[in-house]
């Protein structure tokens, strides 16, 4: 196929080449493609101011309320048919069970605004999975999490530390959109993330991060300010547990993709995956 300049490209595409190079090079990554990157997609200013002018409203992760108590979870107990040797396709089964178990749920007040669950998205025997919050207006729409510019952003991350999206597993700590993307309640948290417990037995990832605070909090069952957990590997449920930042957040504020990219490289690590060269 010849190869297209940056002129010849859709929107979307140009957008998102322009997404993911504004992503290395905030981490310092200039030597990531293998062919010279066109100035043009450096990020020129109408493109900024055009990118920026669009932001969308998007949440914020609430600030931490000390005096509100996370409910004691449900209890979950691993699957005993699931064990690291589980093929692929018994663990897709395994999962599909799990969205038959949530069915048309109206377990909590979030099924009252949905227009679709959010179950999961990736490769049941992921060896990193990354949970995030909560289904947005574009997941929400298209019952898939991150896909909006956020999921573009994770994408990007995931790309960084050289694997593919349909490689890793990715899920929310509740699946069902929250009115106006504001966070979850904790009863409806609790009531929820038993399902993603379960989503965690079946793939059994090696590596997880948790993105943003809600989801550090709820996996943890610990609240805590997002400093006071990023920075080091936590266990969880049999794997490896990472805390970064929402890629929402991340949107929100650029400066912050470097602190993220530390956290990543901290999974990588545990993954055994090398980081690209730096420039
Ligand atoms: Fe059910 Fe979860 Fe949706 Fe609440 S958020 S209605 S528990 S699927």
């Amino acid at each position: 196929m010849p190869r297209q300049s940056p002129g010849q490209l859709d929107p979307a595409t140009r957008q998102a080449l322009v997404e993911r190079v504004r992503f290395y090079r905030d981490l310092g990554l200039t030597e990531f493609y293998r062919r010279p990157v066109d100035p043009a997609l450096l990020v020129s200013e109408p493109i900024r101011a055009e990118h920026e002018g669009a932001q969308p409203a998007l949440f914020q992760p609430a600030p931490l309320k000390e005096d509100q108590p996370i409910p004691p979870r449900t209890p979950i107990s691993t699957p005993p048919q699931i064990s690291a040797a589980t093929p692929s396709a018994d663990r897709a089964a395994a999962l599909q069970l799990i969205r038959e178990d949530i069915g048309d749920c109206t377990r909590c007040a979030l099924h009252k605004g949905r227009h679709t669950i959010v179950f999961g998205d990736g490769s049941p025997t992921a060896r990193l999975m990354f949970v995030g919050e909560g289904p947005g207006a574009d997941e929400d729409a298209q019952g898939i999490p991150f896909v909006g510019r956020a999921g573009q952003l994770l994408n990007n991350m995931i790309a960084a530390m050289g694997l593919k999206r349909e490689e890793v597993y990715i899920a929310n700590v509740v699946k069902c959109r929250p009115p106006g993307n504001r966070t979850p309640e904790p009863v409806e948290a609790n009531t929820c993330s038993p399902f993603l417990f379960r989503q965690i037995d079946v793939v059994r990832p090696q590596v997880l991060v948790a993105l943003g605070a809600t989801a550090a909090t709820y996996l943890l069952g610990q609240r805590q300010p997002l400093a006071g957990l990023r920075g080091r590997v936590h266990a969880f449920r049999g794997t490896q547990l990472v805390v970064t930042y929402h890629p929402a957040f991340l949107l929100r504020d650029p400066r912050q993709k470097k602190e993220a990219w530390a956290d990543l490289q901290i999974a990588m690590k545990e993954l055994g995956l090398k980081p690209p060269a730096k420039g």
